[in-house]
């Protein structure tokens, strides 16, 4: 972003004042485990350097935070946080670790942060945090230790500053029930403590919604309800205790008047209010080993109130961050097994102040960030040097201010400042500020960073006030007033008071007001002692870690986006030694390595390290550069580390690193894809050959149990043959069966195609009955289905030619001739008859109609005439006139000759006169006319077939005979013996 940048691996960050969406969970993912060069600067970046610094080389790590006031270190100690909170690994228990370490943010800003003109939101106390890592990474614990709060605050504010938020956020978001337990109004305005800058109420800030999120933390941070209660309890008491009043009675005694305020106070800090009362009013002095109980005027039960008022809100607010402390306490049981943790610290502690009036606490935190730059000089800029000389390295220095002149000032022994104000405020009579000042003036005046109006010349003395010193600190002048300076530093209060608080039943007092206190002859740290010596520990501990530094700045005092003040950001640069810092990074090496831990890291850029490299790791690393080619003027190497003076040098190893780990993954990969694929083809070629040799066994033991199969039915062919003659047997039944099989399969396969075929395989012995009913079976089949298909007109035809043969067949020589020949229904159709004869055989239907020649009886003249036959008689016509019908019952008989010839004579019954005897007619369709004649008149058994010759009678009983001779040629004529001669030949011409 454009807002953060780097100077080596410190991060300067721009306050940008506005929302710049660079803090996501995408964006975390994306800084995760990422060298720190390859993405834009972010504080993602080195937190997480951090992080993996710590978990690579399990040193702990620090990360210094620094800046003015509004510079966005709270903000970037926060975003830190939640870095790790996601990024980090995470159980169960971890999750309640990191919600805690999350939440506690909301509960000390609430109680320790407040609106200066600065910042909406600055820290009144510094604070540095431990997360504690177990050796997985995961954050089980945490510490807080604090700093110097800001107490002065609680009872007084400046113009355009707020007193800590909890106060207002209570009375903003507490519930009506919960004020009014605590004799609360929800008016702000109704509090001394609170209206002193003029600005209760701040558009920029949302009590209420505060108010929330400080209650939900709360119960994170275990408090149970009793203990908000008494929590809350105290920071009421402190806004009834901004309301209690005095007024001075006769002798100037003060006197308390405002009742109302002690019977709260008594209730909520459970104390008698009659005592608080006392307390207030009173001095209590041991002197001599005497009590000395002395009144107090107005002005001393105001301090004595105020006194009390912070010395509450001091200790509960150490009390507050002893609990959290606990809630974050990496408790071993909890984890077991997880001894051994590394710890990160985040330093977020107030920035250099520089107001219109400064005092005592601007003194203590402007000593603060002289250690801090003290310490970052000490581990960038000295220690950086130092490490050139003892690893061997020429070095020329660079010029830098050492601020550890400023520090002397304020912290040494006997002769600094702070050991001065101690001075006075213990030594007996009447020490004052002025008292102070004079002595600073006495014995530090040669200090070249102290004034005071005394000690300057004529031009500068203007600018300082007689109450007024200067001191000239590394980022820039700062003029004190001394006023207040004793009293803070003393920070006394007075021991009724104390005595009081000892014996409040509310348990959080109770544990802050320790009874050992009112024994304990010793006097107290002063104030300023005790920053000190908290400010040395942090130093310490600090020092044992390996440090990240985020320097913000503030682009501007108007609390605004996209504005920079350039005076502004130039002084910040300057006094947060940015240049110096630079200057070194230009001037020194970029990067710098133990041998061992650079030969590691690099040794597969070079043949002869990799995979081991058996010498020191000095010579490895000798080996390894020149075969990187690095320049003579590029590197140094020192008694244990190498120092590579660019960036660049380092990126492109790196660049060459990671090239270098993706062909060695690709290797890997193919060799391990090699190894895979060989395995996989093994297995299959193992695979193959089971399938095969399974699959060939297989198929032999099929082979071989065919053949098996086939010489068993051979033999038992063979078997069943010799046998088969034989009843059946086991020897022949497989033989047999099969023979009748084949048979059946063969006869299926050449059954007779119609009645007419005849041909039918040979069964066997054995199948004689059975072929014989099937052979049977099977014409009558075909019998059956010619029969169905024949029409009633063939079927009739088909009579007819049965009866033909009956009558003809083997006697009559034209007989065979006529077979072939279909029989007609008629040969004359109604129209070929004339019309007077169908009108004389009237409804009498003529079944079959032929013309034939009729022989006279006399002379055997032919004559053409035409036979009909009707149901009851054969009628022979002559054109219109019927000349002879004979009925049936009267037709006596038929004759033809067995010749070819087509004559033939109908015999008819003579007793009748009216006939005229038997007729002798010619038909060219004699077999066809005669079947059916024979038929109609049911005579089929009175046809007589004649060889030689054919009596017939010719009417009154006179006989006449026809001879029928073969020859050559047909005759039909008279002969000499009068007969009538018929010669035909042996076929018949029909
Ligand atoms: P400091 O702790 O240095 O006094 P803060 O961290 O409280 O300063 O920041 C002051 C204000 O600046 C915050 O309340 C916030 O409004 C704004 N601020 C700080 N850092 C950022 C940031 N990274 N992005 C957006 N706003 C920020």
């Amino acid at each position: 972003s454009l807002f953060q940048t780097y100077i080596g691996s410190v991060l300067v960050s721009v306050n940008p004042y506005k929302d710049l969406e660079i803090y996501s969970k995408q964006n975390m993912e994306r800084y995760r485990g990422v060298s720190f060069y390859e993405v834009s600067p972010h504080l993602y970046a080195i937190a997480d350097n951090a992080y993996r610094s710590l978990r690579t080389e399990r040193k702990d790590q620090c990360i210094l935070i620094s800046g003015e006031s509004g510079a966005g270190k709270t903000e970037a100690t926060k975003k830190i946080l939640q870095y790790y909170a996601v990024t980090c690994p995470a159980s169960q228990q971890v999750e309640t670790v990191k919600d805690r370490l999350l939440q506690s943010n909301p509960i000390l800003e609430a109680f320790g942060n407040a609106k200066t003109l600065r910042n909406d939101n600055s820290s009144r106390f510094g604070k540095y945090m431990d997360v504690q890592f177990d050796y997985r990474g995961a954050p089980v614990g945490g510490h807080i230790l604090n700093y110097l709060l800001e107490k002065s605050r609680v009872v007084h504010q400046n113009n355009g500053e707020r007193n800590f938020h909890i106060f207002y956020q209570l009375l903003e978001g507490g519930e009506e029930d919960l004020l009014r337990r605590l004799g609360l109004e929800k008016n702000p305005q109704q509090y001394h403590y609170l209206v002193k800058g003029h600005c209760a109420r701040v558009s920029s800030i949302n009590d209420k919604n505060d108010w929330k999120i400080v209650r939900r933390a709360l119960s994170i941070i275990s408090f149970n309800d009793n203990e908000v209660e008494d929590l809350l309890s105290i920071v009421a008491s402190v806004l009834h205790l901004g309301n209690v009043q005095f007024a001075a009675d006769e002798q100037g005694n003060a006197q308390v008047t405002t009742e109302n305020q002690i019977k709260y106070l008594a209730r909520l800090l459970a104390v008698e209010g009659s005592v608080l009362r006392d307390a207030l009013i009173h001095k209590k002095i041991i002197a001599k080993g005497e009590e000395l109980i002395s009144p107090l005027n107005l002005e001393q039960a105001a301090y004595a109130r105020d006194a009390l008022a912070k010395a509450i809100y001091g200790r509960t607010f150490s009390w507050l961050v002893n609990k959290v402390n606990k809630s974050l306490a990496y408790k071993e049981g909890e984890f077991p097994g997880w001894r051994s943790t590394t710890v990160l610290g985040l330093l977020d502690i107030y920035g250099f102040e520089v107001f219109q009036h400064n005092s005592f606490e601007q003194f203590c935190i402007n000593y603060c960030n002289e250690k801090l730059q003290q310490l970052f000089i000490e581990l960038t800029l000295k220690s950086e040097q130092e490490e050139y000389e003892s690893e061997g390295i020429a070095w020329e220095p660079v010029q830098y201010f050492n601020n550890k002149i400023i520090c002397d000032l304020v912290e040494e022994k006997f002769k600094g400042i702070i050991s001065i104000l101690d001075e006075e405020c213990l030594r007996p009579g009447d020490a004052t500020d002025t008292t102070f000042l004079e002595k600073l003036e006495e014995t530090v005046k040669n200090h070249p960073h102290f004034l005071t109006h005394k000690l300057a010349d004529q031009k500068t003395r203007k600018s300082l006030g007689r109450e007024e010193f200067r001191l000239l600190h590394y980022a820039g002048e700062v003029t004190y007033s001394v006023a207040g300076f004793l009293d803070k530093n003393n920070d006394l209060l007075f021991r009724n008071l104390k005595e009081a608080m000892c014996n409040s039943e509310n348990p959080i007092i109770n544990q802050c007001f320790d009874r050992t206190e009112l024994t304990d002859k010793k006097r107290p740290e002063t104030a300023a002692t005790q920053f000190k010596n908290s400010l040395s520990k942090l130093m310490e501990i600090l020092m044992s870690k390996e440090p990240s530094y985020i320097r913000c700045i503030k682009p501007n005092d108007a609390k605004q986006a996209d504005r920079f003040n350039e005076v502004l950001i130039r002084h910040q640069v300057k006094y947060l030694g940015l240049m110096e810092n630079l200057r070194v990074r230009r001037a020194g090496f970029a990067y710098r390595r133990k041998y061992e831990v650079f030969l590691q890291r690099y040794k597969s850029l070079c043949p002869e390290t990799w995979p081991t490299w058996d010498g020191r790791p000095h010579d490895g690393v000798a080996v390894l550069v020149k075969h990187l080619g690095y320049k003579q003027e590029e590197y140094k190497m020192g008694r244990t580390k190498i120092f590579i003076r660019f960036p660049k040098t380092l990126f492109a190893t790196e660049d060459a690193l990671e090239v270098r780990k993706q062909s060695l993954a690709t290797k890997m990969q193919a060799t391990w894809r090699g190894f895979y694929r060989r395995k996989k083809f093994l297995h299959m070629k193992h695979s193959a050959i089971a399938i095969q040799s399974w699959w060939r066994g297989t198929l032999g033991r099929r082979k071989a149990a065919k053949r098996k199969w086939a010489v068993e039915t051979i033999r038992r062919f063979i078997k069943g043959f010799i046998y088969r003659n034989h009843p059946r047997c086991p020897e022949n039944e497989y033989f047999l069966d099969y023979i009748r099989f084949s048979f059946l399969m063969n006869l299926k396969r050449n059954l007779p195609k119609n009645v007419l075929d005849k041909s039918w395989p040979t069964p066997p012995p054995s199948l004689c009955e059975a072929s014989q009913l099937l052979r049977q079976l099977c014409m009558q089949n075909m019998v059956w289905t010619y029969c169905k298909r024949i029409s009633p007109e063939w079927k009739q035809q088909l009579e007819q030619k049965v009866i033909a043969s009956e009558i003809f067949k083997g006697k009559k020589d034209n007989y065979p001739q006529s077979v072939p020949r279909l029989f007609i229904n008629t040969r004359l159709g109604n129209e070929e008859i004339n019309a007077k004869v169908l009108q004389a055989l009237e409804n009498e239907a003529i079944k079959y109609a032929v013309p034939v020649t009729k022989y006279d009886r006399k002379g055997y003249k032919a004559r053409a005439r035409q036979l009909l036959l009707t149901q009851n008689a054969v009628i022979i016509v002559e054109e219109s006139k019927i000349k002879q019908r004979i009925d049936h019952a009267n037709l006596t008989g038929i004759s033809v000759s067995s010749l070819s010839d087509n004559l033939f004579v109908l015999h008819v019954h003579c007793e009748d006169n009216k006939q005229k005897g038997d007729v002798v007619l010619q038909s060219d369709h004699v077999i066809e006319t005669l079947t059916k004649t024979a038929m109609q008149a049911g005579k089929v058994d009175n046809v007589n077939i004649n060889q030689g010759s054919i009596k017939f009678t010719v009417g009154q009983g006179k006989e006449g005979i026809i001879d029928f001779v073969s020859g050559s040629e047909l005759l039909i004529a008279k002969a000499k013996n009068g007969h009538l001669t018929v010669v035909s030949t042996g076929s018949g011409w029909e």
